[in-house]
C-alpha cells in the first residue's frame, strides 16, 4: 500500500484529482465514507487547495485525512440558507483584478473584497487591468488609485494584455505559490490568466464545465499549473464574498492602515466615528489614511446597521 500527502487540484464530481505539488502529476482519488463534515453548514468536505493524506492500492486511491487549513475562501448561498461552500483552501495570495475603465471599479466594492481577504487571512495584490485604455487619458486617476492602495499596504500591479505591461511581474510573483484570481466579469481576468500562460484558457474551461454539470456544479474551481511556475485558481464572480462573519466593531481591523493607526486611539474599542482622541480620524484628516478608504469603512458600518 502506497500512502502520501497531496493537494486537491480539482473536484471532479464523483472523485477528486490530486497532485503532489510541486510536481504536476494528477491522479484520481475518492473520499473515504467516514470523513464527515465538521461544520454541517459546509456543503463540500474538500476544496481545491486542500492538503490531504491518501492511501493507494490496486483498487485505487482513497483520501483518508484532510489536513488543517491555513486559510480558506468561503461562499454563502444567496438564499439566506445557512449553507456555504468552500471555494479554495490554503491560498498564498489573492489577485483582485479591477480596471479604472470598462468597467470602472467602484472603490467601496474593491474595499469590501480586500476586507474579505484580510478576514480570510489571505494576502492580496490589486491588479489594475487594461491600462492601455486609460494610461494617458486618466493618468491622474491612476496615480491617485495607486497612492490609495499602496498607502493602505497593498501591492498594485498595472497590467495590459495589449501592451504586455505587468505580465512578467505577475508571473514572477506567482512562482512557487497558490494564487487565487478574482474579479468582476469583464475586467479582463481570463485574458490575464491566458497572458500568464497561453496554454490556459479559463473562458473555455468554465463554459464546458457549466455545460457538463448544469446548475449544481461543484467544480468550477480548479487549480492550474503555470508554465512559469506556481498555480492559479480562477474564481468566477466575487459577489458571494460577504462580511457575514465579521462583527461591526471588528471591521476596522481589516483595513490594515486603520488597524495600525487605531493603536493610538484614546478609547478602546473605538468605532473611529465620533470618539474624541481618535487616531484614525486624525490620520484621515492629515492625509495618512485615504478618505476614500475611510468612506468605504463608514459605508460598511452603515450597511451593517441595516442588515442586522
Ligand atoms: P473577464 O470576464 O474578466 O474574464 O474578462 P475577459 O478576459 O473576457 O475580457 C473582457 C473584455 O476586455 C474582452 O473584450 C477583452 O478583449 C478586453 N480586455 C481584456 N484585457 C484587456 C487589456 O489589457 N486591454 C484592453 N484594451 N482590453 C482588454
Ligand atoms: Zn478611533
Amino acid at each position: 500500500m502506497k500512502s502520501g500527502q497531496a493537494t486537491v487540484v480539482k473536484n471532479a464530481g464523483s472523485h477528486y484529482l490530486l497532485s503532489e505539488l510541486p510536481a504536476w502529476e494528477v491522479f484520481p482519488a475518492v473520499l473515504r465514507g467516514k470523513i464527515r463534515l465538521k461544520a454541517s453548514e459546509i456543503t463540500n468536505p474538500i476544496a481545491v487547495g486542500d492538503h490531504v493524506r491518501y492511501e493507494a492500492d490496486e483498487d485505487g486511491c482513497v483520501i483518508t485525512e484532510i489536513l488543517p487549513r491555513r486559510n480558506y475562501v468561503i461562499r454563502r448561498s444567496t438564499n439566506l440558507s445557512r449553507q456555504a461552500h468552500i471555494i479554495a483552501a490554503n491560498v498564498d495570495r489573492a489577485y483582485v483584478v479591477v480596471s479604472l475603465l470598462f468597467p470602472e471599479v467602484k472603490l467601496p466594492f474593491l474595499d469590501r473584497i480586500l476586507v474579505t481577504c484580510e478576514l480570510y487571512g489571505i494576502p492580496a495584490t490589486v491588479v489594475l487591468s487594461k491600462t492601455d485604455l486609460y494610461r494617458d487619458e486618466a493618468a491622474g486617476q491612476l496615480a491617485r488609485f495607486k497612492a490609495i492602495y499602496e498607502g493602505a499596504g497593498y501591492p498594485v500591479i498595472e497590467t495590459s494584455v495589449r501592451t504586455g505591461e505587468g505580465i512578467a511581474d505577475i508571473r514572477e510573483a506567482c512562482k512557487g505559490q497558490v494564487n487565487l484570481f478574482s474579479g468582476e466579469s469583464g475586467v479582463g481576468k481570463s485574458s490575464l490568466i491566458k497572458a500568464l500562460d497561453p496554454s490556459l484558457d479559463p473562458k473555455i474551461g468554465a463554459i464546458s464545465l457549466a455545460h457538463l454539470q448544469g446548475k449544481h456544479t461543484t467544480s468550477l474551481y480548479e487549480m492550474y499549473p503555470l508554465a512559469s511556475g506556481g498555480y492559479v485558481i480562477d474564481s468566477p464572480g466575487i459577489r458571494g464574498f460577504g462580511l457575514v462573519d465579521v462583527e461591526k466593531e471588528e471591521i476596522a481591523r481589516y483595513f490594515p492602515e486603520m488597524l495600525r493607526a487605531s493603536q493610538d486611539c484614546r478609547f478602546t474599542p473605538c468605532s473611529h466615528t465620533h470618539e474624541p482622541g481618535c487616531a484614525v480620524k486624525a490620520a484621515v484628516e492629515d492625509g495618512r489614511i485615504a478618505p476614500e478608504r475611510y468612506n468605504s469603512y463608514l459605508g460598511m458600518l452603515e450597511e451593517d446597521k441595516k442588515f442586522r
